[in-house]
């Protein structure tokens, strides 16, 4: 039997404010940090005084387009002229708890008290309860997520074991002998440990208290999660975040994509205008955050996704994200649509026989042109069948036609990229 604790709220009052009540809610929040931010944050300041704006003249979710979007590559020049946050933090008068540093190198300032729910929210949402003992192998090393999540935990009442990445039996032998019934981590190291505990001749349900395990952090690809779930028997959910704004998305039971928490402000847009996409496009996820500490307003992300506005039937009224499609810098616009690497691999995965495949794009009397070269794993009788339903679930899935072109094993280069953009602008 399946163990299913993922149903319920951490927070009801906010999880399933009306609409309109949201609304409010997110507007004082916006016109709260703008105001803050305004007096106390240089580089809030700075960017509103550039636009010619007040704080006040920012009013909604709508508004925010006025403001330019901040990218990471904006946060490291910033950090380098004014070190170390860049003019972007808010030092409280009770001084800094912590200084984080991520890629890029971004330096973080960590917050005295953390308030922040949303983490707390997603690990709710995943099945941690009160009372439980919690197996966090996220990097506590200079990076602030495995902090946050250790704030969260706390927040939820459930006992953390601050293990971080590595060492797999010693993470099996904790498990056994602390009884941990929750885990936090990356899919794959989740996976690893199964691995690892089935080649050390464990019943994963039996020998093992697991209940409950929130992954982030990584691509969740669903074939992964149904081949976590069967073994370990119980619901597997993910959340989405970064380190420059924590957590923006978290999945519920209904597993429909992430819902996005009340305490933060999420848009989708385009990346080359950065005005707001409707819902349902595929844009770049912007954050404004309403950290005191640390809020950073109209934040690309990065990553690629759409939202979902349709109601869930569990209750929470936020409006979704949906799945993570890749990162902005890997993707190709054919004929005016996103193309990522990633969907191309969900199609393929419908075709058994493919062994390998590469995307061409080319451009020819100003026309994109798309070729998907495909190595069979053996010879088929009727290709040109194979061929058809190929295109037509490209074309079905990407919304843009395919000209599939079969070449022999081995004729796609190791290490090619999936989508090869060959065109030539002039
Ligand atoms: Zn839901």
């Amino acid at each position: 039997m399946m163990i299913d604790r993922v149903h319920g709220y951490y927070n009801r009052n906010k999880e399933t404010m009306s609409k309109r009540r949201r609304e409010a809610y997110l507007k004082g929040r916006l016109s709260q940090i703008l105001r803050y931010g305004y007096r106390h944050s240089k580089s809030i300041r700075s960017r509103l005084d550039a636009m010619g704006l007040k704080p006040e003249a920012i009013r909604d979710l709508k508004d925010l387009e006025k403001l330019p979007i901040t990218k990471k590559a904006d946060l490291v020049s910033a950090q380098k002229e004014n070190p170390p946050f860049g003019g972007f933090e808010v030092i409280p008068k009770k001084g800094l708890r912590r200084i984080y540093m991520s890629p890029g190198p971004v330096f973080e300032p960590g917050e005295r008290d953390d308030e922040d729910i949303r983490w707390a929210q997603a690990l709710y949402a995943c099945g941690i309860r009160k009372g439980d003992i919690v197996l966090n192998t996220f990097n506590y090393h200079l990076t602030p997520l495995a902090f946050m999540l250790d704030e969260s935990l706390r927040m939820l009442g459930a006992i953390v074991v601050p293990i971080g990445p590595g060492n797999l039996s010693m993470q099996i032998n904790l498990m056994r002998q602390l009884h941990v019934t929750g885990f936090l981590g990356t899919p794959s190291f989740l996976m690893s440990i199964v691995e690892a505990a089935q080649g050390m001749h464990l019943d994963l349900k039996k020998d093992l208290s697991l209940q409950a395990a929130f992954v982030g952090a990584e691509m969740f690809p669903e074939s992964l999660r149904q081949k976590l779930e069967e073994k370990l028997g119980f619901n597997i959910r993910q959340a989405y975040g970064t380190v420059d704004v924590g957590c923006l998305g978290y999945e519920c039971p209904e597993k429909n994509g992430m819902h996005i928490s009340e305490d933060v402000m999420v848009e989708i847009v385009d990346t080359e205008t950065g005005r707001q996409l409707e819902t349902g496009a595929t844009g770049e996820i912007v954050a404004t955050t309403f950290s005191k500490v640390f809020p950073m307003i109209r934040f690309a992300t990065g990553d690629l996704s759409y939202l979902i506005g349709s109601p869930c039937p569990c209750g929470r009224t936020s409006v979704r994200l949906g799945k993570i499609l890749g990162r902005t810098d890997q993707v190709t616009k054919v004929w005016g649509i996103f193309i990522h690497p990633w969907q191309v691999d969900e199609v393929m995965a419908k075709f058994p026989l493919v062994a390998n495949y590469q995307i061409v794009v080319t451009r020819k009397d100003y026309h994109d042109e798309m070729m998907i070269y495909i190595e069979l794993k053996e010879e088929v009788a009727d290709k040109i069948s194979l061929k058809k339903r190929v295109e037509k679930e490209v074309q079905e899935v990407l919304k843009v036609k395919g000209e599939v072109v079969f070449t022999v094993r081995g004729g796609i280069p190791d290490r090619a990229k999936k989508i090869d953009d060959r065109r030539i602008w002039e």
